[in-house]
């Protein structure tokens, strides 16, 4: 089984169905976290920006900060280290995966938050 958005191999139960399609971890997340991933232009813009000025929002920085820090962190960990919402690390998750600068993985059932090049 493959993802349908990026070809990643899925074993048997990793795939995610969203709008009729079997998806990898990586493109649901996205899908999940910001709609508008699947613009080619929006992304372009953010690498862009992020070359020529790579100036994050001071909650980004902690984001990056801390997964920089531990390596690999969960979303519970990083609301509690850095005092923001849920749903605000989703945004701005999905900013810096944008960039390059983070991506996300999965262990077991959990779902971690680590550097790109990691
Ligand atoms: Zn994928």
């Amino acid at each position: 089984m493959r993802c349908e958005k990026c070809g990643a191999i899925l074993e048997a139960d990793d795939g995610y169905e969203h709008a009729g399609q079997v998806l990898c971890e990586d493109c649901y997340l996205d899908i999940k976290a910001a709609p508008k991933v699947c613009d080619p232009w929006a992304v372009y813009t953010a690498k862009k920006e992020a070359s020529q000025n790579p100036t994050l929002t001071s909650i980004q920085e902690k984001i990056l900060n801390l997964i920089r820090e531990k390596g690999e962190v969960t979303a519970e960990e990083i609301c509690r280290e850095t005092g923001i919402k849920e749903e605000e690390f989703r945004r701005n998750f999905a900013a810096l995966r944008h960039m390059e600068l983070a991506r996300a993985t999965r262990k077991g059932d959990e779902i971690y938050f680590t550097t790109f090049s990691s």
